[in-house]
């Protein structure tokens, strides 16, 4: 509060227009804007985006957040002052409309319009395909890191550093100060040293996010139920090897209080959890129901700066099949909107061999089933399932997914999304055959009578 008078006193924002009773009112709660200009630099303090994700073919922000305005660049930090995203202004920056974004385990992230919005809503269930500094399993969208304007946009980020820090010894509002102190102890050092500091802390390297995340723009904190997997298929490059093995309570509460103070101020801006890693719909109702409702309590998600909750994680098909009813009770009746992700893959015997995934064509016909009844009965719970999708797949894998996803269903459900994950290593599949896969997708997609969608593999 003591901040927040001294601006008034100091009459140095940019609305000063107003008499000072104003502004003495409107500064008296934390949260007001505030706005700055030195020299060609224009600095936002909390700025206020939407409370709610949603799906727009615009620039979209969320939460509360700081903004630098430079004539080439426009620099986004969370509320630790950590960069997070970037925005070129240029005539050299690819297309006005597209960004970068910097994710907690400080991994670039180009959002592309593609060729066109509707193309990669088509392909994603999203109007900007993000794209990827690292190999992925994308066939969509080339690479925006090959271009200069890019690369030097986040050169200049670490440059604005410099001229920040010659601001800080200035004479400036104490709040804009403590802003700009923690916008320079964030530098790249520091960023690359907290990424590690949160796979420490959580005890794991996510390789794969849940396709469903997509829904909260991929910002979820992430906490770990249960280590490895029931298959350990040989096809799979996220697997971690590992059997499966449950935490136990005091480490998962143990992660939760160290993520508390890991996202520190940033923690208002969060809403979602991932509950990882590969299948923690096996580690059974009593520690999920514990994992969620501790997260929620712990990280105040009644407080956050955007509105409802959501829940992410994994399971296979065992784990849905075994599930008894009472454990989608019980996250029905969670704070959260669940989305459970099942890895299905195939709904062919050869394929399931090739991919040598050890589960038969019946359970995964049972388990898309159960997913089918559980999306019906219960409001807040979304189960969605992936198939492999590839060039040199046996042949009778894409007439038994039509045969399920088509010729199961009456009719067309909105609930239940399908992921096809392509079974491709983007820097080595040439364009002809990416462009093939495309026309093979579209051709399923347009048979699938549930939302079908191209699930591209992130980390975090
Ligand atoms: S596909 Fe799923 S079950 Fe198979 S190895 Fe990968 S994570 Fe494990």
């Amino acid at each position: 509060m003591n901040e927040v008078c001294s601006i008034c006193a100091f009459l140095y924002c940019l609305n000063a227009k107003s008499p000072l009773s104003s502004l003495l009112t409107e500064h008296s709660y934390l949260y007001r804007m505030e706005s700055y200009q030195f020299d060609n630099l224009s600095i936002t303090l909390n700025k206020e985006g939407s409370r709610e994700f949603s799906k727009v073919s615009y620039p979209i922000r969320y939460g509360r957040f700081a903004e630098i305005k430079t004539p080439d660049c426009i620099f986004q930090f969370n509320l630790n002052g950590e960069i997070k995203f970037i925005q070129g202004r240029g005539q050299s920056w690819p297309h006005p409309a597209e960004w970068l974004k910097r994710t907690v385990a400080n991994d670039w992230i180009y959002f592309s319009i593609g060729s066109s919005y509707s193309s990669v809503y088509g392909f994603i269930g999203e109007y900007y395909l993000p794209c990827l500094s690292y190999p992925s399993n994308s066939i969509i969208g080339g690479n925006p890191f090959e271009d200069n304007a890019v690369r030097s946009a986040i050169k200049s980020w670490q440059q604005l550093l410099t001229k920040i820090k010659v601001l800080t010894s200035g004479f400036i509002p104490q709040s804009l100060k403590n802003f700009l102190s923690l916008v320079t102890e964030s530098n790249t050092r520091t960023l690359t040293l907290r990424s590690h500091n949160l796979h420490d802390l959580i005890g794991g390297q996510l390789t794969v996010l849940p396709p469903d995340t997509r829904h909260v723009d991929y910002d979820v904190i992430p906490v770990i139920v249960a280590d490895g997997c029931l298959y350990n298929c040989e096809f799979c490059r996220v697997k971690s090897g590992q059997d499966f093995a449950p935490r136990t309570k005091k480490n998962i509460i143990g992660q939760i209080k160290k993520l508390k103070e890991f996202y520190a101020r940033d923690l208002r801006n969060y809403n979602a959890i991932f509950l990882g890693q590969l299948d923690a719909l096996c580690a059974g109702s009593e520690l999920l129901e514990f994992a969620a409702i501790n997260a929620y309590e712990i990280f105040e998600f009644e407080r956050s700066n955007l509105r409802d909750a959501h829940l992410f994680l994994f399971g296979s098909p065992d784990s849905l099949i075994n599930s008894e009813d009472a454990l989608f009770e019980s996250l029905n009746s969670l704070p959260f909107s669940t989305y459970i992700n099942i890895g299905l893959e195939s709904a062919d015997p050869a394929t399931l061999a090739v991919l040598k995934k050890p589960i038969t064509v019946e359970m995964v016909g049972e388990a898309f089933s159960r997913m089918l009844d559980i999306n019906r009965r219960y409001e807040k719970i979304e189960v969605t399932a992936n198939f492999i999708f590839g060039d040199n797949l046996p042949q009778n894998h894409i007439s038994s997914f039509v045969e399920l996803t088509r010729n199961r269903l009456d009719s067309f459900y909105s609930k239940g999304a399908i992921y096809i994950s392509p079974l491709i290593n983007g820097e080595t599949k040439d364009v002809e055959t990416k462009r093939e896969m495309l026309r093979k997708f579209n051709e399923v997609k347009t048979l699938s009578r549930l939302p079908t969608f191209i699930y591209l593999i992130q980390r975090l």
